[in-house]
C-alpha cells in the first residue's frame, strides 16, 4: 500500500475501514536519516500500517520568519518516506488541520514543569503548538504506536505526559538521536546553515560527547568551565543544563543518569543537542518472595537486554552450602568471621550458556537447589556479617552497572539507585505449584504439594520479618503480580516497563 491523503474528511473515511493497528510517525517533512530511523524502527517493529505525517506546524513557530525558512521538500519526503517503509503519508494543510472559526479546537498547554526548563524558558508558547498538534493528529489517527526521536528529548518528554493526561492508550517507541559522521544530530534545520555555521555545531557536538567522556571517568561536570570553553570557541549559547532526565531538575548528585542539554545559536538558527550523562549503565532490580518467577523471567531479560545476570539468592545458598559442608558454628562470631574471609564466590558461563556457582572452588550449581539447602538458607541469610559480606560483593559485580539482578533486597539495599526496580510476586499456591514442577522436572526429590506450600511460606516469613533488609517492595518498585500470565508474557512486561524508562541512547546495542 502506497497512499498519499491529504484531506482530513479522506483520512477519516480511511481509518474507518482500516483493519490493522497504525504505527504514527509525525514530521514536520524535509526528512533526514533521522526520520529514516524512525520509519524502519516502525516497520521492523510489527505489522502494523505505517503512517508518517508531514504537517509544518504553524503554533509551534515563534516568529513568521522561522516558519517561513522552515525547510520544505514534500516531493523528495515523499520518497524517503515510502522508500523507507511508510504505507501511508498524510499531508494536510493548515486549514485541514486548524479549520478557521471551528470553535471545537482544544488549544492545549504543556506540562508547566516540563516545559519551564530548556527551550521552554526562551520558546515561549511552543510546546502548547505541540501539545495541540499532536493531540489532533492522535485524534484523528488513533495509532497504536508513536514513533518519536530522542533528539527532541525535552517534546518526547511532553508528548508522553501529554498521553498520560489525555489517557491516551498509545505506546511511545522512541528512537535514539540518529549523528552524521561528524558527531552532528541530523536537523531540519541543519539545511539553514552555512559552512561556518556548521563547523560550530559541529563544535558544540563534539564538546558535548567529550563532556561525556570526561564525566564517565570523574562523575561530575563544571558547567561553568564548559560554557567558558565553548564561548572562548565563539560559540554562542542560549542555555547549557544539567539536569535530571525525566524531571528537567536540577540534576541531585545521588542520580546516576542526567542529560546535558544545549541550545546555541548558528546565525540566525537554532539549533539544541544533548547528551546523557552516567556514572555507571543502567541497573535493574527485580525483588520478589520464593516462587514468583524471579529467576527465570530475570534471566530471559538479561539475555534480551544484553545485561549481566546476578543472581544473589544462588549466593545465600552457596554459603548456606558450604557452611553445612564445614560444619561451621555460625553462632560463634571468630568461626564466621574466619570463613567469610576465606570465601570467594564466582559465576561462570557453562557449555550450556547457563551460568554455574562456584564457591571456593566447589561447583554447587546444582546442590544448593535441594530442599535441604531451601530450608536453612533464610537463617544464614539473616546473620548480619553473612549480609554485610555478600552485599559488599553483589555492589562489587555491579559497580559499573549494566546488569539485572535477583533478589530480595535488591532495590532497597543492595542497589537502591538502580533505574527500574521490579517488585515480582504471586499468590502462594500459584508459587507452590510453580516449584513442585521445577523440582519435579530436576527429578531429584519428591515432595508433598501441602508440605512445599509450607516450607515457601515458612521461608516468607522469615525473609521478611529478618531484622536487617528484610524482603520487601522498595518505595519506587514497580509490583507486579505474575499469577495467570506466562514467563514470556512477563518477560515482555517488563522489557517493554525498561524501554518506557530508559532512554534509548544509553541501552545496551
Ligand atoms: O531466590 P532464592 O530462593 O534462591 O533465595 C534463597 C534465599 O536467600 C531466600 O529465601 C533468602 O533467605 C535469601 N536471600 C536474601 N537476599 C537476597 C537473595 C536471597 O536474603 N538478596
Amino acid at each position: 500500500m502506497s497512499k498519499i491523503i491529504r484531506k482530513t474528511e479522506e483520512l477519516k473515511e480511511w481509518r474507518r475501514n482500516l483493519k490493522s493497528d497504525i504505527n504514527f510517525i509525525p514530521t514536520m517533512g524535509n526528512l533526514h536519516n533521522g526520520h529514516q530511523k524512525l520509519i524502519s524502527t516502525a516497520k521492523s517493529s510489527n505489522c502494523n500500517t505505517n503512517l508518517l505525517s508531514i504537517f509544518v506546524n504553524p503554533l509551534q513557530f515563534e516568529s513568521k520568519e522561522d516558519l517561513k525558512s522552515y525547510p520544505k521538500t514534500v516531493d523528495k519526503d515523499i520518497e524517503i518516506a515510502f522508500s523507507n517503509g511508510a504505507d501511508v503519508i498524510f499531508i494536510p494543510n493548515i486549514i485541514d488541520i486548524y479549520p478557521k472559526n471551528n470553535k471545537s479546537i482544544s488549544y492545549l498547554k504543556a506540562s508547566k514543569e516540563l516545559s519551564s526548563a530548556l527551550c521552554g524558558l526562551t520558546r515561549v508558547g511552543h510546546f502548547d503548538g505541540v501539545c495541540t498538534v499532536v493531540y489532533r493528529l492522535l485524534k484523528l489517527i488513533q495509532p497504536k504506536n508513536l514513533f518519536l526521536g530522542e533528539k527532541d528529548w525535552q517534546q518526547l518528554l511532553i508528548i508522553k505526559n501529554l498521553l498520560e493526561e489525555k489517557k491516551f492508550n498509545i505506546n511511545v517507541i522512541s528512537v535514539p538521536t540518529q549523528r552524521d559522521s561528524d558527531g552532528v544530530p541530523f536537523s531540519s534545520r541543519n539545511n539553514l546553515l552555512s559552512k561556518n555555521e556548521k563547523e560550530i555545531i559541529k563544535l558544540f557536538s563534539n564538546e558535548l560527547s567529550h563532556a561525556k567522556k570526561i564525566f564517565e571517568k570523574d562523575k561530575k561536570i563544571d558547567l561553568k568551565q564548559l560554557t567558558k570553553k565553548l564561548e572562548s570557541k565563539n560559540i554562542s549559547i542560549e542555555y547549557l543544563e544539567h539536569l535530571h532526565p525525566y524531571s528537567l531538575k536540577k540534576v541531585q548528585t545521588k542520580d546516576n543518569i542526567s542529560i546535558l542539554a544545549g541550545a546555541i545559536k548558528c546565525g540566525k538558527t537554532r539549533l539544541i543537542d544533548h547528551v546523557f550523562l552516567m556514572k555507571r549503565n543502567p541497573i535493574i532490580a527485580i525483588d520478589g518472595p520464593a516462587g514468583s518467577g524471579k529467576s527465570t523471567i530475570t534471566k530471559l531479560i538479561a539475555k534480551e537486554l544484553n545485561l549481566l545476570y546476578l543472581d544473589t539468592g544462588a549466593m545465600y545458598r552457596a554459603i548456606s552450602w558450604l557452611f553445612k559442608k564445614e560444619k561451621i558454628n555460625y553462632a560463634k562470631e571468630s568461626e564466621l568471621k574466619k570463613i567469610l574471609n576465606d570465601i570467594s564466590i564466582i559465576f561462570k558461563s557453562n557449555s550450556l550458556c547457563q551460568q554455574d556457582v562456584f564457591i571456593n572452588d566447589f561447583c554447587v550449581t546444582e546442590a544448593i537447589r535441594s530442599q535441604e539447602i531451601s530450608s536453612i538458607v533464610s537463617k544464614i541469610s539473616s546473620i548480619k556479617k553473612v549480609r554485610e559480606f555478600l552485599v559488599n560483593e553483589q555492589r562489587k559485580i555491579g559497580k559499573s552497572g549494566g546488569l539485572v539482578a535477583e533478589g530480595r533486597d535488591i532495590g532497597t539495599t543492595v542497589f537502591p539507585d538502580a533505574e527500574l526496580k521490579i517488585f515480582l510476586t504471586a499468590s502462594i499456591d500459584e508459587r507452590a505449584k510453580r516449584r513442585k514442577l521445577e523440582l519435579e522436572l530436576r527429578g531429584t526429590e519428591e515432595i508433598d504439594f501441602n508440605q512445599l506450600r509450607e516450607l515457601i511460606s515458612k521461608r516468607d516469613f522469615e525473609d521478611s520479618t529478618r531484622e536487617i533488609s528484610p524482603l520487601k517492595k522498595a518505595k519506587d518498585a514497580i509490583e507486579l503480580l505474575t499469577d495467570g500470565y506466562s514467563i514470556n508474557q512477563m518477560v515482555e512486561k517488563i522489557i517493554n516497563i525498561y524501554n518506557l524508562n530508559i532512554p534509548k541512547e544509553i541501552q545496551r546495542e
